[in-house]
């Protein structure tokens, strides 16, 4: 587990407190050291991965770390404490230096969808699924109703209109002007006409007539059950007490 293919030199100089003298310029005790590689057991103490026989009568009662070969060689007991406390560190940067990228990543994330959508934009929220993973799961046609951002430092996230938590930025499709599907007029036009399309078209005078008096939506969608749908969804997505 523990990386020693570095120079003798490297390890001398990685190491923090005690001073490796024992390593310096001594390439063979390095290879030494890798063979003998250790491990951690369950209920603390090391073990000897070159020592301990792979067998499970061994791993009752393995050989500790530092081994015989590596005390023969000179490692000492500090020098052993050393080169563990230098692995620990250089895991726990390698843990610090993910979570900052992941983080700058996010964050970037959540710059792009701040800077290219403005807080209102009609969107496709999934709180379940995606419809490519679980096409039976809810689909919310929506707006957002906050910008983005990173919450507890592990996920892009946006809060949308008729839902009460916030849904993962992956989970949020933004509507394209472009699309004229009935689910994307409703997003765009319910929150200016919050009536639900009804089933009995009354025709405005002119020069509107083509507009229903009675829900405001245009004559043709009255027999179009998509559009009705859509609507009735779009409906349930506003705000309490309307867009
Ligand atoms: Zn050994
Ligand atoms: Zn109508």
């Amino acid at each position: 587990m523990t990386d020693y293919s570095a120079s003798a030199a490297r390890f001398a100089a990685d190491t923090r407190g005690h001073e490796l003298t024992v390593l310096k310029d001594n390439a063979e005790l390095a290879d030494l050291l890798k063979l003998h590689d250790w491990d951690e057991l369950l209920f603390g103490g090391f073990y000897c991965t070159h020592c301990t026989p792979d067998d499970e009568d061994s791993f009752a009662d393995p050989i500790p770390w530092p081994c015989l070969p590596l005390r023969e060689a000179g490692i000492t007991d500090d020098d052993a404490r050393a080169l563990i406390e230098a692995h620990r560190e250089k895991v726990a940067a390698e843990y610090r230096a993910k979570k900052a990228d992941e983080q700058a990543e996010l964050q970037r994330r959540v710059d792009a969808f701040n800077s290219r959508y403005k807080v209102g934009t009609p969107v496709f929220a999934y709180p379940g699924c995606r419809p490519e993973d679980h096409p039976g799961d809810k689909r919310l046609i929506t707006r957002t109703r906050s910008k983005a951002e990173v919450l507890g430092g592990h996920t892009d996230v946006v809060w949308v209109d008729g839902h009460g938590a916030c849904i993962a930025l992956s989970h949020v499709d933004v509507i394209s002007a472009t699309d004229t599907s009935p689910e994307a007029s409703a997003a765009r036009n319910v929150p200016r006409n919050p009536n639900e399309l009804c089933r009995d078209f009354q025709s405005k005078p002119e020069p509107a007539e083509f507009w229903c008096a009675n829900c405001r939506w245009n004559k043709a969608m009255h027999d179009n059950e998509a559009a009705r749908t859509a609507i009735r969804n779009a409906l349930d997505c506003l705000p309490a007490g309307g867009a």
